[in-house]
């Protein structure tokens, strides 16, 4: 399942997590997202929407990309 409406532009999400860039939240478009685990020192791959709770695993975002 993607969160954004095709496989270029989920990439383009994905591009901008791992770079640590100021997100919109896809979902709701309401807030940037926020590291997951804020105390992580190393992992920058889990963010989550402070407004809608929405959680993004950038690994399993990776994974369900289709093929193409
Ligand atoms: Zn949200």
């Amino acid at each position: 399942m993607l969160y954004t409406e095709n496989r270029e532009t989920e990439v383009r999400l994905l591009k901008k997590l791992w770079q640590a860039e100021p997100v919109l939240c896809p979902k709701c478009g309401a807030a940037e997202l926020t590291h997951l685990h804020k105390k992580a020192k190393k992992s920058n791959n889990d963010w989550k929407c402070p407004a809608c709770g929405e959680i993004y695993r950038t690994i399993n975002m990776l994974m369900a990309l289709p093929d193409d």
